[in-house]
């Protein structure tokens, strides 16, 4: 049924006999069935335990002394792991069950080690809500597949369908990990989904809404290659209600942002996040160096800013200078210092500061404009 490659193969026939000999069943679960199911490349491997995952996988790295596991952390709270087995990064979570006492918040999480239906109720959309049980059949490795709402229907029909109606007042950010689905695999909302994000956009719930999980879940959406689609769709869709009335982020600067990530080597999801949640605290438009402006003058204007915020600024403004003073000013230092002029004589710091910048002024003022 599924195929993968021989070292997860043997890794997952691992776990299968790790979780039989404890009595308890393992499945793949997430993105990563769906991404089996649509006969895609697998992003990352989340196993689902129905039982302690911390127990399982210390029992697993007990037992099975032929892998290379490696522990690398684990969450007593919610009873997660993260492990490295021979080289793979894989995530080890036991089912749970989560509640919303108010809109948007963090999940309360409750009931560890709950049937693995119980599990599937808290997630985003039918199409991430099926598990695969791993199953081992005289050292055949076996899938029983578990998908009570018919995600794998909604994969072939790329349809975006939450689970019940008050899934995206529980948590919101699934509006936007929707899109993020929906720019990478083509897929779309169901007309019911729709209808439900725009009810929800039109009196957005923010009072105890977790801005870092909103955050956390545009960092992801940033950092593939549909930023720039994303951030655009964002805002055309009003999509920005979720956190805010008035986006002072403009549709715009979505092409300068994706080129100043490159420009200033800005990780992309910084920048895009920066924008959004940042860019009013940043001078605008108006704070272009006007043509004419001398390489010193431009070198002033910019000295002081983060090249984050250089970035942003040139994405803002789309200021041609921000690059020059990046490329071939910002490290431009006179070429002698303090201490050589000491030896030539002088003995006032002010001279010296004078006499430093003057100089600095004189080499920057000498740099061709490319
Ligand atoms: P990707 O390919 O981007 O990793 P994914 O669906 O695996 O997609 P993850 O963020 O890795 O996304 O989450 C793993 C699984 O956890 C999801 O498939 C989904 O079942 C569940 N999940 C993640 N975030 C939420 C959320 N906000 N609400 C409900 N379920 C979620
Ligand atoms: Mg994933």
């Amino acid at each position: 049924m599924f195929k993968f490659n021989k070292e997860i193969e043997s890794i997952f026939k691992a776990v299968a006999q790790n979780a039989c000999d404890m009595g308890i069943s393992a499945y793949f679960v997430g993105g990563m069935v769906r991404d089996v199911l649509m006969g895609i490349e697998i992003k990352d491997i989340d196993i689902l335990i129905e039982g302690s995952a911390i127990d399982f996988v210390q029992k697993f790295a007990d037992k099975f002394t032929n892998l290379d596991i490696v522990i690398k952390s684990v969450h007593e709270a919610f009873d997660t792991a993260k492990t490295v087995i021979n080289g793979i990064e894989i995530d080890f979570a036991s089912t749970r069950e989560e509640d919303y006492p108010f809109s948007g918040c963090l999940p309360v999480v409750k009931n560890i080690g709950c049937p693995v239906e119980e599990d599937l109720k808290r997630r985003d959309f039918t199409v991430n809500a099926i598990a695969a049980k791993l199953c081992l059949q005289n050292d055949e490795l076996n899938y029983e597949i578990i998908d009570p709402y018919n995600g794998n229907g909604d994969i072939k029909q790329k349809t975006l369908r939450i689970l019940h109606n008050k899934s995206y007042i529980d948590d919101p950010t699934r509006i936007l990990r929707g899109i993020d689905f929906m720019l990478r695999f083509g897929f779309d909302f169901s007309d019911g989904d729709k209808t439900l994000i725009n009810e929800y956009l039109k009196s957005p719930d923010r009072e105890g809404l977790s801005l870092d999980r909103v955050k956390l879940t545009l960092k992801k959406l940033f950092s593939g290659a549909n930023a720039k689609d994303a951030y655009k769709y964002i805002l055309e869709n009003k999509i920005c209600k979720i956190w805010c009335d008035k986006p002072l982020f403009k549709a715009e600067w979505a092409d300068t942002l994706f080129d100043a990530a490159k420009i200033f080597d800005i990780p992309q999801d910084e920048i895009f996040l920066k924008a959004i949640f940042e860019s009013s605290a940043l001078q605008n438009e108006s704070a272009k160096c006007p043509v004419g402006t001398s390489n010193f003058e431009i070198y002033n204007t910019y000295k002081n800013l983060k090249i984050i915020d250089l970035a942003l600024q040139y994405a803002i403004s789309n200021d041609k200078n921000a690059v020059f003073y990046y490329e071939k000013l910002k490290d431009i230092k006179p070429d002698i210092t303090g201490a050589d002029l000491l030896k030539q004589g002088y003995t006032e710091g002010k001279a010296i500061g004078d006499e430093l910048s003057r100089l600095l002024k004189e080499k920057l003022n000498s740099i061709p404009r490319s």
